[in-house]
This record gives C-alpha cells, structure tokens and sequence, in this order.
C-alpha cells in the first residue's frame, strides 16, 4: 500500500484493474465523470476484491471515486478519502451483511470504518486518524 497516492497517474491501472475478480471499473466511478474510476487506488480497490471474496454475496458499491463536484453534491466532506480514490462505500441492508463486511475488512487491514443506516463506508486514507469507527445519522450518505 502506497502512502501517497495521486489520482489518474498510476500505469499498471488497466492491468491491475483487469485483475478484480468480483468488480467491474465502472463500479467505482464517480457518476458525473464516466472512467474516473481509475482515479481509485488499484491497492485499495484490490482489498475491496478481497473483502467480496471474503463475504461469499455479491456487494453493491453505493459510492467509489468522487470528483470533487459530485462529492460536493452529496454534501461529502472537503477532504473526503472519496476523492483520493481511497475510499467506498458499500450497500447493506441486513445486520449479518454489516457483520461479515466489517469482520472481512477488519481482516484484510481496514481502519478505518464509518456505519451509515443502509452502507458501510470503508477507507485507508492513511492522512487520517487510524483504527476508528465512526457513525452516520440516519438519512445522510457517508
Ligand atoms: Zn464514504
């Protein structure tokens, strides 16, 4: 895992992208901007693989790649790890998905975790506090 990482500017992204074995890229882009999804962390994005293998159900990407218009449109914060390409935010809808997620993420190196009502919001934004869970009022997007 990289520490820093700039968005767009990573060469192996086809190749690695290629490699996902549950996602397809577009998954992960930023709804207002078609392919921005390779502005995500291929290392981040293969951890994202992992966790779905982990759980065995197939999980909905609610939120990848934002780009700062967009994640300003969902009211996202300034610095969001969404816009670093280091962040996702992943469709739940039942307390044993939530589980098993964040018993595969915790496993895989996540820490950082944030619970929203319907998602869970994963990111290794390693500029931010680690090893912390936080929560989302009811009705607002992570
Ligand atoms: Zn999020």
């Amino acid at each position: 895992m990289r520490e820093y990482w700039s968005p767009f500017d990573f060469e192996g992204y086809e190749t690695m992208i290629n490699d996902l074995k549950y996602f397809k890229h577009e998954e992960f882009d930023s709804p207002d901007l078609p392919g921005s999804a390779s502005g995500m962390n291929p290392e981040f994005l293969k951890i994202i693989d992992q966790i779905r293998g982990k759980c065995g159900f197939p999980l909905h990407i609610n939120s990848g790649f934002r780009t700062k218009a967009h994640n300003e449109k969902v009211g996202g914060k300034p610095e969001s790890a969404h816009t670093l390409g280091l962040a996702c935010d992943i469709l739940v809808l039942g307390s044993r998905e939530r589980f098993k997620i964040i018993e595969a993420a915790l496993s895989l190196g996540i820490k950082r975790i944030g619970i929203g009502t319907t998602f869970l919001h994963l990111d290794m934004d390693f500029s931010k506090d680690q090893e912390v869970v936080w929560l989302y009022p009811a009705g607002t997007g992570g």
